[in-house]
């Protein structure tokens, strides 16, 4: 039973942990639209817009944000428990680059007139955001970037390419690291700029993802003029700005969630096709279980720092790290077990829960983005382990 029946935008800090479990379970459960649960891809904003309404009318679009910005408030601890919630329940991620990215940097580094614009059309979803970062020649070495911005009078021009900018044909707003000083060190001569998709010059063209789904897109910048005011906070400052984003969120990229979900995936599949008997079948799925057990005592380890209110260091890397392979693997053994369905990227015919190559497909980039798994394995080197270059 849930522990109050909460009311829109109602302080939720305190509750107790449980209660506020039992509460926030409760109210995913009555209100998450059920044809949107475990979702076979990422979703497009118009699929999933009665989630993020919902999530806007209840005031819980934004766990981590300030209250007095329309945000949850929450403490860390709970917005790991409003997290794994959600996860359990199979809700699916919404285009957040607003309410993770944006929301958060305008908080710390906008100006009044930037917050009092954007924050309020974050929350009611008018403004979809995404993310350019990335450019065909900077991805893990990002600050080799070179979309230029170039002041003149009271405008900057823009120019350059993003790539693998996830849905960006969702949205109407797009936030841009570019380059401001040419001679300065690298990190150093980048500017974090904001702007209308529907800006002149700015030109979008989608990408197929192996899946077939048209998940990112390509964006182009030519001479692309923006008021001045489009800058977030000081020009060459933003590389920090954009790093300073980086909290106990990263975290989340090693939730046992997709794991958990695709081992659940995989046992489905093997009944389905009559294999659970096989003692070779029985001895690899006790393997993976013993492997995400492991894996869940990891994430629990670095759970339970952020619940005790310390801040992060650098070895949450090795949770990336170890979710990306097993997540990986677990999709490598559906593969090998499905036989003729590996073949085919559409669900079984039969059962239309059960799509293990397009599963197999959707695990390979979580080894890519959020840092590669070579990036991660750089940091723990150097950071943790303490090895010099040379000795990598
Ligand atoms: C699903 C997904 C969504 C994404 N969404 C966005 C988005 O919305 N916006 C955006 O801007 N970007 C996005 N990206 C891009 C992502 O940030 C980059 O793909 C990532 O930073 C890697 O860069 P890259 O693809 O250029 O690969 P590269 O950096 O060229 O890496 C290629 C290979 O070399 C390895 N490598 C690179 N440098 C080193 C090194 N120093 N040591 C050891 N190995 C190294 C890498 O690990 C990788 O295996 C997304 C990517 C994916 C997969």
């Amino acid at each position: 039973m849930p522990a109050i029946e909460p009311k829109p935008h109602q302080d939720l800090n305190p509750l107790s942990d449980p209660d506020f479990r039992a509460t926030t379970r409760h109210w995913i459960e009555a209100n998450y639209p059920p044809h949107l649960r475990n979702p076979q891809r990422r979703l497009h904003i118009a699929e999933g817009r009665p989630w993020y309404d919902a999530l806007s009318r209840q005031g819980w679009l934004a766990p981590n944000w300030p209250r007095e910005h329309g945000g949850m408030g929450l403490s860390p601890a709970k917005h790991l428990i409003l997290i794994e919630e959600l996860e359990r329940h199979g809700a699916a991620r919404l285009p957040d680059q607003g309410i993770t990215m944006v929301g958060p940097l305008l908080i710390r580094h906008g100006t009044e007139a930037q917050r009092a614009y954007h924050l309020p059309r974050i929350l009611s979803g008018e403004i979809i955001w995404c993310q350019g970062y990335s450019e065909p020649d900077a991805g893990s070495d990002l600050a080799a970037l070179r979309t230029s911005a170039v002041r003149e009078g009271d405008e900057w021009v823009i120019n350059g390419q993003k790539i693998w900018t996830t849905l960006g044909m969702d949205g109407d707003w797009i936030f841009v690291l570019a380059r401001t000083d040419a001679q300065a060190p690298k990190q150093k001569g980048i500017s974090f700029f904001i702007m209308p998709v529907t800006t002149p010059g700015i030109e979008i063209r989608p990408i197929l993802n192996l899946d077939g789904h048209d998940e990112f897109c390509e964006v182009f910048f030519h001479d692309v003029r923006i008021p001045a005011d489009s800058i977030v906070g000081e020009v060459n400052q933003g590389w920090t700005i954009a790093k300073n984003l980086l909290g106990f969120e990263r975290i989340f990229l090693g939730s046992p969630f997709q794991a958990t979900g695709a081992l659940d995936h995989l046992m489905r599949l093997i009944c389905h096709l009559g294999r659970q008997d096989d003692p070779a079948i029985r001895a690899m799925l006790n393997e993976l279980r013993m492997e995400l057990e492991d894996h869940k005592s990891l994430y629990t380890t670095f759970a339970n720092q952020v619940r005790r209110g310390e801040s992060l260091g650098p070895d949450v890397s090795m949770l990336k790290i170890n979710l990306s392979a097993l997540y990986q693997k677990i999709t490598d053994r559906m593969i090998a077990i499905a036989g003729e369905h590996a073949a085919l990227l559409d669900p079984l015919q039969d059962d239309q829960s059960l799509y293990p190559a397009s599963a197999f497909i959707q695990a390979r980039p979580h080894s890519i983005y959020g840092g590669s798994s070579e990036i991660q394995k750089n940091i723990v080197a150097k950071h943790v382990l303490g090895l010099s270059e040379t000795m990598r």
